[in-house]
């Protein structure tokens, strides 16, 4: 099974794709999680990226494209994947679009996270007192939903349109379970 996951920070895509990963025995590949993890090493390129991230921006392209390209050919993802925080701006949409057509991969379902400004901040606010990330605080926070509305939503039309009913949205501010069991029972339709 080939998922995409689209939807703001905060939507619960990161919660949905951990549970979907493990019932379905695939991997979730969140690039933020790939990014974080780049950070633990002590040299130059784990500096730059700490910057950018804890800034609340975009990594650039030459760095995220590769990266997940590699992944999605690994043996890890020959049974399916779930993408998750990519593609994030028009370039990576394209380099995606491109990849998936040359490697013959057929995406299942793209799943769009719908989840309104108030509502993402709160948990990430929420999520911040558990979690110690470098960007959740109040202006990352901002710097990245306006980056997700300016760069990130404006895709969802062009996957709508290219993937037709393959596009599914989601109301992303339902309890947990319920967004999991929508997203299931969407699922024995894909
Ligand atoms: P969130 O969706 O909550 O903002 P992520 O964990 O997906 O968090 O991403 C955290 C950070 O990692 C982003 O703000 C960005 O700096 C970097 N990042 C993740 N995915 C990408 C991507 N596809 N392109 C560029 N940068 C990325």
């Amino acid at each position: 099974m080939k998922l995409i996951l689209f939807g703001p920070p905060g939507s619960g895509k990161g919660t949905q794709a951990s549970l979907l990963a493990k019932k379905n025995n695939i991997p979730h590949l969140s690039t933020g999680d790939i990014l974080r993890f780049k950070l633990q090493k002590d040299d130059n390129f784990a500096k730059e990226l700490s910057q950018i991230i804890s800034g609340g921006n975009l990594v650039p392209d030459s760095i995220i494209n590769p990266i997940v390209a590699d992944k999605l050919l690994s043996n890890d993802c020959k049974n399916g994947f779930i993408l998750d925080g990519y593609p994030r701006n028009k370039f990576q949409s394209n380099f995606l679009i491109d990849f998936l057509e040359k490697n013959n991969l057929e995406i299942d379902l793209i799943i769009d996270f719908i989840a309104d400004t108030t509502t993402v901040k709160k948990r990430i606010i929420e999520r911040s007192k558990i979690e110690n990330r470098s960007d959740d605080n109040i202006e990352v926070i901002k710097t990245r939903l306006d980056k997700y509305f300016t760069e990130t939503q404006p895709l969802a039309s062009i996957f709508k349109e290219k993937f037709k009913d393959k596009f599914f949205e989601i109301n992303a501010t339902q309890e947990i379970a319920k967004i999991q069991s929508d997203i299931e029972n969407r699922l024995k339709n894909a």
